[in-house]
């Protein structure tokens, strides 16, 4: 009968409902297991300066390897991390290690590590940072975090309070995934950010789409304008870089140039690079 049937599916969402939030409450178990069971490692992405092709930096990206379910992305745990609050004590092991690699690599070379807002709302964080550059000996000018335009639109005094400190003590600040949130032109006339990541999304559209090609050609003539660096990430063709590169964007990251490698490869990737070996001519 229909009503049986409306039973029946009502009892099927139910049981899917059920199913998803089990799901989601047992990866949430395993996840405040994550960082004492040794799951996670860090991966390394760089960043090159567009015209030359020279590497200015790495991007710290996290991995979590699932005894059960293998790898699963960041923007899947990142957010269950947010709400659990564990993502302070991840962001401090993320800060630490990455640091750590990074005083090994050559000092011209930068350290962007990306933040999420509820670190940038933990009062103490800056003083973290600071002990953490301290322990590794790195120099703040090499560490940049990167925050999303999303985080600051909704942020509180603390995060305030954080930005200033980290920008007083050299630390650069990157706008990430520029262009997706509500806010972009009125932080781009905070003079705290030093520097600013088009999104993916845009970078895709890039002689595909003409709004692409305008929203980007106004971003970086603003930005230069105004004397804000440019970083494109998500660069996978030569025709992006190359456009990206003929309209003035400062940076460039993306499968094209490299995927995140393992902390042993960038010693291999840099020198490769300074030989001239791989160097890329779009
Ligand atoms: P994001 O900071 O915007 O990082 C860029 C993402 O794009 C990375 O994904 C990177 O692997 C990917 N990517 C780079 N170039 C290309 C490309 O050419 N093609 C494609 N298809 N993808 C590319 P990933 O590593 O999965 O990270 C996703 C997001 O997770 C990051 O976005 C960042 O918001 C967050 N995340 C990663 N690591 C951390 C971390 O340590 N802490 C926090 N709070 N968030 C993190
Ligand atoms: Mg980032
Ligand atoms: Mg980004
Ligand atoms: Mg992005």
């Amino acid at each position: 009968s229909a009503k049986a049937a409306g039973r029946n599916t009502y009892r099927f969402f139910s049981d899917e409902m059920a199913d998803a939030v089990q799901r989601r409450s047992a990866l949430r178990a395993d996840l405040a297991q994550a960082l004492a069971g040794g799951q996670f490692h860090l991966v390394y992405q760089p960043l090159v300066q567009m015209d030359t092709q020279a590497v200015t930096g790495f991007e710290a990206l996290l991995r979590w390897t699932h005894p059960v379910h293998g790898a699963i992305p960041p923007d899947r745990f990142v957010p269950l991390a947010e709400e659990m609050g564990a993502i302070v004590e991840i962001g401090h092991w993320v800060l630490d290690h990455a640091l750590a690699d990074a005083a090994t690599w050559p000092p011209s070379i930068g350290l962007s590590v990306n933040v999420s807002p509820i670190q940038l709302e933990d009062p103490g964080f800056a003083a973290a940072v600071t002990l953490a550059l301290l322990r590794h000996g790195v120099r703040p000018s090499r560490l940049a975090v990167e925050v999303t335009e999303t985080a600051l639109f909704e942020s509180g005094g603390t995060t305030r309070r954080t930005l200033d400190d980290l920008k007083a003590l050299g630390v650069g600040i990157v706008l990430d995934d520029f262009g997706t949130g509500y806010s972009s032109l009125s932080l781009i006339r905070d003079r705290r950010f030093s520097k600013l990541k088009i999104d993916k999304s845009f970078v895709d559209g890039l002689g595909v789409d003409p709004d692409c090609n305008a929203i980007v050609r106004g971003t970086l003539g603003v930005a230069r304008a105004t004397g804000f660096r440019t970083t494109a990430e998500g660069i996978e063709t030569a025709a992006q870089l190359a456009w990206l590169r003929d309209n003035g964007c400062d940076e460039g990251q993306g499968f094209l140039i490299a995927r995140p490698m393992r902390p042993d490869a960038v010693a291999d990737f840099l020198a490769a690079r300074a030989s001239g070996a791989v160097l890329r001519r779009a």
